[in-house]
């Protein structure tokens, strides 16, 4: 999400908060882009990867409207503690970890190699 008065012709780094934890976006945490501004700090998509991913959380809450890509899902969602209409899905979830191994070279490590749960 973008810092409220930020301008959104000069938008710098301070200007970026991660949805799921209010966090400004710092050159020592990756942070990942979803639709229409949101985010997800590599903080937060850790936490995310370890309750839906790694504990294979399968308990969908019903049509969940994720942060991330903006559509109505099924699968399991995590939501964050602090906010609780910031949700992100299990799709955006992986896809999110995969764009952050491959652009942080290596700095931002998975929590746990367990990406051969089948889909
Ligand atoms: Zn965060
Ligand atoms: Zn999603």
């Amino acid at each position: 999400m973008f810092r409220e008065g930020a301008n959104p012709d000069s938008m710098d780094m301070n200007d970026v908060l991660c949805d799921f934890c209010h966090a400004v976006w710092k050159e020592d945490i990756p942070m990942v882009e979803g639709h229409r501004g949101s985010c997800i700090c590599g903080k937060c998509l850790r936490m995310a990867w370890g309750v839906v991913v790694s504990n294979k959380m399968n308990d969908s809450q019903g049509e969940a409207t994720c942060r991330m890509c903006l559509e109505k899902r099924e699968d399991p969602c995590y939501q964050s503690p602090a906010y609780e209409d910031a949700l992100i899905c299990r799709r955006c979830i992986r896809m999110s970890a995969h764009t952050l191994r491959i652009d942080d070279d290596g700095a931002w490590e998975m929590p746990e190699r367990s990406d051969r749960v089948a889909e």
